[in-house]
């Protein structure tokens, strides 16, 4: 049904004019206004479908109406036609302008008033529809994008609160190291309230030593823009317990790609590393004695090797059989000799020092692993007590059961340079013992005076080889972590001995220890080294340092520092390229005597290294005492980085260590991409090893060098 206007001062037009409307279709309904007034305040109210309007009225004229009309909120889209008898175009602009749809001219032609009424009808209803349609269109876009802002904050809501609910601390860094994220887990085991925290630096949620570790290691993460391999640290939670955590650190980037954060993510893993270390625990041990196995003693042997590379700390392993415990078994049956074993075991145990080992290598035979021996009367006399402790007896059942034992010993490097050759030694010497009938102990070397010849023959050799010049210089590359360069060569001492071929100095150097000669041998790898690397700078191959391992037995002499200084003169190397490297032994005496000379080298512009870092015991105190620049990390710990967690936490602490007393930390021995990736990830600065090539000769390293960059490292 459509409602149509019509306002005429002249009463004769608007009966024409309603009758003509009132034709235009079947339900059409007309009011009519004589006085455009009157119909502006019906028009307030109503919405019409059509307005027809005389221009010429004497309350106001058409264009003047038509402007009040469409000040109306419902006027807008309602068509409104203008009939005037005025031909100027001033009139019809004025009432465009008013907001006119059309025009019909007075008089009016009946049939072109009902055609032109009835389309301007049918286009304000088909506006109407596309009004409508559009509204509804509209609404449902608009619920729908409500309804989808809805589920996206829901399902944010709902990954935050995933996010605080998962057990793993989840927390995010900016560039300079504050906190822009953490969850709720994180700050339980913290201790802290999350809102105080963002914006802090991390250490607020670390503490200062693991924060600056964390920092450290996000400003990789936004110089690569790749993420951190894994890796596990120890955490304290508030209660101060310890807990193990594996962790990992990516990126976070805006669209354009551009690293904005640091996700950091730690798993605790402290319910598996138990069981690990429950198995391990298991590997190594035996079952009956929870005494170490055959496996750890080895281990242990092996660390105490390193310890003794430079050959001036000798250790002592010696094997056990008890003598007739057959017999003991035939008697009481399994169990109790099983019971029997275990009580000796204990009462050897009672036996040992700290520092020693004794493990349970199966039967009823033992080994004791004496970690520090003067010489081989030491080693005796701790045998004939370990004897009499065993000649004891053990209560058992209301009676007491004696044996004896057969003791064996080897003496490391005298009686073998490595685990196997000592446990085939001393079985050696352990047989012998039996063979004087039980209750005896044997060294490997039977004969002391034979053993004392062929030192004297070995010596004598040295001297020669010293003369003839059969020694040799190899020459290891030291890789810097960071730019993948070689930035050093650690020379190392080789033998070309008549007779036996090229030979490493496990063979020869703890005799030269021993007896004095290293201290000439010493002097003619610096002088070698030294002049080998000043010619490296004349070949203008890239600057490299060159590393030059010094004895104890020549640091204690207090001659090290003049005769460095003469080396650097004569060779004319710059003191910046000689690396000294220094094993921890050199403390054994006048410390502060040890002090003056290594302040005395650092002067000289000469950098100082320790070397085999971590064997000894003194290490801790020992770095915080004395001026050096570099720890060099023993490969002990290296060789297992992967698979043995102290290893691991061990070489995180030195790392921390070094780097919170200024100094740069090698690694050594790396042999595997695997380690290299580790070390990579704990910070450390240089690395040295097989990996990267093994110990060559000076024209070989030459050639190396020449080929730099060779080692391109893999992010
Ligand atoms: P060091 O100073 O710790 O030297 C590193 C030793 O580790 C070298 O053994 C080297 O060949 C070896 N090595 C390097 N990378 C790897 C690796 O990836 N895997 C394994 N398994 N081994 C690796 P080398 O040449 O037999 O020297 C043994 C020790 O002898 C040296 O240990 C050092 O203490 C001493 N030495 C060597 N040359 C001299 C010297 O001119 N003077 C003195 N006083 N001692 C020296
Ligand atoms: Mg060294
Ligand atoms: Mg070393």
């Amino acid at each position: 049904m459509s409602l149509i206007v019509i306002v005429d001062d002249r009463v004769t037009n608007r009966n024409i004019f309603a009758k003509l409307a009132a034709s235009i279709e079947e339900d059409v309904t007309v009011r009519t206004f004589g006085d455009p007034q009157e119909a502006l305040v019906w028009l307030a109210e109503q919405t019409p479908d059509l307005v027809i309007t005389d221009y010429k009225m004497p309350q106001m004229d058409g264009a003047e109406f038509i402007r009040r009309f469409r000040l109306l909120p419902s006027s807008v889209d309602v068509p409104v036609v203008v009939i005037t008898v005025y031909e100027e175009r001033s009139f019809r602009l004025r009432a465009l302008e008013s907001g006119a749809t059309d025009f019909l001219h007075s008089p009016v032609d009946h049939h072109e008033f009902v055609t032109r009424a009835r389309n301007l009808l049918k286009l304000h209803k088909h506006q109407l529809l596309l009004a409508s349609r559009a509204n509804t269109l509209e609404r449902e876009l608009e619920h729908s994008e409500r309804s989808r802002e809805r589920a996206l904050r829901d399902s944010s809501e709902r990954l935050a609160q995933v996010i605080d609910t998962l057990p793993v601390m989840i927390s995010a860094a900016g560039y300079e190291g504050e906190v822009l994220f953490v969850n709720a887990f994180q700050t339980a085991f913290a201790g802290i309230d999350p809102a105080t925290l963002i914006g802090e630096p991390v250490a607020s949620l670390y503490g200062n030593e693991q924060g600056a570790r964390s920092h450290a290691l996000d400003r990789m993460v936004f110089e690569t823009g790749k993420p951190l391999p894994s890796y596990e640290e120890d955490l304290v939670d508030r209660a101060g317990a310890k807990r193990v955590f594996l962790t990992t650190k990516s990126p976070l980037k805006d669209a354009g790609n551009v690293v904005t954060g640091v996700l950091t993510s730690s798993l605790d893993i402290t319910a598996r590393k138990r069981t690990e270390a429950h198995l391990r625990h298991l590997a190594h041990h035996d079952p009956l004695t929870d005494l170490p196995n055959r496996t750890l003693l080895r281990e242990r042997m092996r660390r105490l090797i390193a310890r003794a590379r430079r050959g001036d700390q000798l250790f002592a392993l010696h094997l056990l059989d008890l003598d007739g415990f057959k017999a003991v078994n035939d008697l009481l049956g399994h169990s109790a000799g099983d019971r029997f074993i275990k009580a000796v075991g204990d009462r050897l145990r009672g036996a040992i020092r700290e520092e020693d080992t004794l493990a349970r290598l199966g039967g009823d035979e033992f080994a004791i692993l004496q970690a520090q021996v003067a010489g081989p009367e030491d080693a005796a006399e701790f045998a004939q007590r370990v004897l009499a402790v065993v000649a004891e007896g053990t209560g058992f059942d209301e009676s007491t059961i004696r044996t004896t034992a057969s003791i064996g010993i080897a003496i490391h490097p005298a009686d073998g340079i490595d685990a196997e050759d000592l446990l085939k030694n001393a079985d050696l010497a352990m047989y012998r013992a039996k063979a004087e009938k039980g209750n005896h102990y044997c060294f490997y070397a039977a004969d002391m005076q034979a053993r004392a010849k062929n030192e004297a023959l070995l010596d004598g050799e040295l001297r020669i080889g010293l003369e003839q010049q059969q020694f040799v210089l190899y020459y290891q590359p030291q890789v810097d972590l960071a730019s993948g360069s070689i930035v050093g060569a650690e020379a190392l001492l080789r033998w070309n001995r008549p007779g036996a071929g090229l030979v490493g100095p496990g063979v020869f150097l703890p005799r030269a220890e021993e007896n004095g000669i290293i201290v000439p041998l010493n002097e003619w790898v610096l002088r070698e080294a030294c002049r080998e690397a000043k010619s490296w700078q004349r070949m203008g191959l890239p600057p490299v340092r060159v590393g030059v391992n010094l004895s104890p037995v020549q640091f204690r002499k207090r001659t090290v520092p003049l005769l460095v200084a003469q080396v650097l003169a004569e060779t004319g190397l710059d003191p910046r390229r000689l690396d000294l490297e220094l094993t921890e032994s050199i403390v054994v005496g006048d410390l502060d005597a040890v002090a003056i000379d290594l302040q005395q080298l650092l002067d000289m512009g000469v950098h100082v290294s320790i070397d085999d870092f971590g064997t000894g015991y003194s290490s801790l105190s020992y770095v915080k005492r004395f001026p050096v620049d570099r720890l060099k990390i023993d490969q002990s710990f290296v060789r297992n980085l992967s698979s043995d967690p102290n290893d691991a936490a061990i070489v995180r602490a030195i790392i921390t260590l070094g780097h919170s007393l200024d100094l740069d930390v090698v690694a050594e021995g790396v042999e595997t991409a695997e380690q290299l990736a580790r070390l990579r990830a704990e910070g450390c600065d240089e690395v040295q090893g097989y990996y990267f090539g093994k110990p060559m000769p000076a024209a070989e390293f030459i050639e190396l060098l020449r080929r730099e960059p060779v080692l391109a490292l893999s992010a």
